[in-house]
């Protein structure tokens, strides 16, 4: 359903991804770990296009994009295909939960106000927001935020959800209702793919994890295999500071 071939990105002459290929069945859950600086969060913005990959092509669902013959309608096309969670939430400030999610679906998706309210609603329902429909970003805690986020990136029916570092910005007592509600949409087989330092969460929750350093794919396999069993030196390491 995604496939990523022959992926590379630099920033000025810092390679940052190096030749990715990934392939991503529909309903699959992949959890991307790796140290910092190893490429993790560029390879998400080069899926959603916030950065533009210099060579390779990247297929999402039935949109295909090659960095080598561009086209401006490609790219919107396939920015549509998959929704970004940040690790900061980045909700709107001035509007209401509620609003959050409404918004892009009046503005971007041209769907009429009652029903994009419907929509919001039950999405809040889903997240276990609804409660705080109309309450604004600054009332609620982080934890909160990130449920509505989710809620948000949802409600555009992407192919794919993308996580960043999901709940590293949150209070220890707060990241738990937030792996809750992915592992909800795992058990719904909502394709996901989650950066995350979450071990325990990785192995419960994906499918496939993959290992990055200095901006390749180093080993990748089995959430259980991984985390008990790495083959690479890399990932060995990787795994022995952070646990
Ligand atoms: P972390 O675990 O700290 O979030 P990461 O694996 O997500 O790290 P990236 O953020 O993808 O790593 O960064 C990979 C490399 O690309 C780093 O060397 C970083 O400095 C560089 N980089 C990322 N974004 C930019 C940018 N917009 N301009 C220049 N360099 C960048
Ligand atoms: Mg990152």
């Amino acid at each position: 359903m995604i496939s990523v071939s022959h992926l590379s990105k630099r920033f000025a002459d810092n390679e940052v991804l190096k030749d990715i290929n990934l392939n991503i069945k529909q309903g699959e859950v992949v959890a991307i770990i790796g140290p910092s600086g190893s490429g993790k969060s560029t390879l998400l913005r080069c899926l959603n296009l916030l950065e533009k990959p210099n060579t390779g092509t990247i297929k999402i669902g039935s949109v295909a994009l090659n960095s080598e013959h561009y086209h401006n309608k490609d790219e919107i096309n396939l920015r549509k295909q998959s929704a970004m969670v940040f690790q900061h939430y980045n909700l709107f400030k001035n509007k209401t939960a509620l609003e959050n999610i409404t918004y892009p679906l009046i503005v971007g998706q041209k769907i009429g106000k009652d029903k994009a309210k419907q929509q919001g609603l039950s999405l809040l329902e889903r997240v276990g927001m609804l409660p705080y429909a109309n309450q604004f970003p600054i009332t609620l805690s982080g934890g909160q935020q990130q449920r509505i986020a989710i809620a948000r990136a949802l409600a555009v029916r992407p192919k794919v959800l993308l996580f960043d570092e999901p709940t590293s910005a949150l209070d220890p007592e707060r990241v738990h209702e937030v792996l809750q509600v992915m592992l909800q949409l795992a058990k719904e087989h909502i394709t996901m793919i989650i950066v995350t330092h979450e071990m325990e969460f990785a192995k419960y929750v994906a499918d496939r994890i993959i290992f990055m350093a200095n901006g390749v794919i180093v080993e990748e396999g089995p959430a259980k295999s991984i985390i008990d069993n790495p083959q690479h030196e890399l990932t060995q390491r990787f795994l022995r500071q952070i646990t």
